[in-house]
């Protein structure tokens, strides 16, 4: 047994009601087990209690033993003045402070510790994976839709922090937080530092020109050829010395991207050329997303290719296979679950907009669910995970609540706790 093991077993009343005593025999009825307090002070408020027959409100206190209220000094701070009821594991020692005391050992079921212990003695895999089967649909699944709320919520703080910093800029918030994207996990900061060293307006100015916006791209990113061998590298030099002086430009450092153990596809050369060609297809992409209405439109949007020199390359100068460099659907939804809907609830939050809210959920049940090593640990679970609504589901709560062993935080834990 741990403290944090009974607060646990307090507070979702996983205890045996019948004949609960102090232990100076006075009858016990827990009405409310009251409000868990992670700071300073008592360790529940708000409980209601009766006790040989007068309802009590106030603070509750926890100890695995009795003797432990007088080792932590609580009979000297008056924030425990309060304290209506002192819940014990075992009762060690007798105080004589007034408070009553009631002893939990006996009202605990083996089983629920035996539960818990086997859970947190699982090395590999999840605690919980011989208890997903019998999980039933309802718990997992509002469970999960919380989950889902919270991933969201999670990637907002980064909208949030980029908004800041870009004076409430909308339109270059979401330009730094898609040019992050475009670098998936591999070339995500070269990108978003591509991005911020290339202001969208500077872009803006050119949309017309492709050539122009591919310059100033491979420019900053330090990736054009010191010695172009071929037209199309020495127009894109050419363009990059006269917009660099025009507009101050400053270079990533080269070696920031990563081209090793990368799909070719993947090469940071051919997901600029594919970013250029969206800039160049679309201005004011922000004012334009938060308009979409659907799955479909944001993929009309995202619809472009690399120039046609990347039929042909996926590296400045080394000839290969032709094949058009599209940005795939798999890319296109990476972006929508990542920057998009993150991006359309925040705004929907902030301008109290409920169709943004709305639709930034409904993107994640139109797109498949991703399928990866998290999410094929939840496979016994009675929940189909065949939309990306789930699937980032799973990894939030893998990734928040598993990898850390919080099952006691856990809706599918408690579920299995009361089992
Ligand atoms: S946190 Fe929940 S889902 Fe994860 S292992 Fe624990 S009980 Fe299972």
């Amino acid at each position: 047994m741990t403290e944090q093991f009974l607060h646990y077993i307090w507070k979702y009343r996983l205890f045996d009601h019948r004949n609960l005593i102090t232990t100076k025999g006075e009858v016990v009825e827990v009405k409310n087990p009251g409000i868990h307090n992670q700071d300073a002070g008592p360790d529940f408020s708000h409980a209601k209690v009766r006790i040989h027959g007068t309802l009590w409100a106030g603070n509750v206190e926890l100890h695995l033993f009795t003797s432990q209220w007088m080792q932590h000094g609580h009979q000297n701070n008056e924030a425990y003045d309060n304290v209506i009821l002192h819940v014990v594991y075992e009762h060690d020692a007798d105080n004589d402070d007034g408070i009553p005391v009631l002893e939990l050992r006996h009202h605990i079921s083996s089983d629920i510790l035996l539960n818990y212990e086997r859970m947190m003695l699982i090395k590999d895999g999840l605690p919980c994976s011989n208890h997903l089967p019998v999980i039933d649909d309802f718990t997992a699944s509002n469970w999960l839709e919380r989950m889902l709320i919270e991933r969201i919520e999670d990637k907002t703080k980064v909208i949030d922090e980029s908004l800041k910093q870009n004076s409430n800029n909308w339109e270059q918030t979401f330009y730094h937080l898609l040019a992050r994207n475009f670098g998936f996990k591999t070339n995500a900061l070269p990108f978003e530092l591509l991005a911020k060293n290339t202001p969208v307006e500077y872009l803006a100015k050119h949309k017309d020109q492709l050539l122009q916006i591919e310059a100033m791209l491979f420019g900053n990113a330090g990736l054009l050829p010191v010695n172009p061998i071929n037209e199309y590298e020495a127009n894109l030099a050419r363009e990059y010395n006269l917009l660099k002086n025009k507009f101050n430009s400053i270079s990533t450092n080269k070696s920031l991207w990563k081209f090793l153990r990368m799909r070719p596809f993947n090469f940071p050369t051919v997901r600029i050329a594919q970013f250029a060609a969206l800039i160049h297809k679309s201005a004011h992409l922000f004012s334009k997303i938060i308009d979409v209405k659907n799955l479909k439109e944001i993929h009309q949007l995202f619809d472009v290719h690399a120039s046609q020199y990347w039929d042909e390359h996926y590296h400045f100068g080394k000839k290969a296979d032709v094949q058009k460099k599209h940005l795939g659907t798999d890319a296109i939804n990476n972006i929508t679950i990542n920057t998009i809907v993150p991006l359309l609830f925040y705004y929907g939050k902030i301008k109290d907009s409920e169709r943004h809210v709305k639709l930034s959920l409904k993107l994640l049940e139109e797109i498949p669910a991703e399928r990866n090593n998290i999410t094929k640990k939840f496979l016994t679970l009675n929940v189909q995970n065949d939309k990306a609504s789930i699937s980032q589901a799973f990894i939030q709560l893998h990734n928040n609540y598993c990898m850390h062993k919080k099952c006691l935080q856990c809706a599918i834990g408690l579920k299995i706790m009361k089992q």
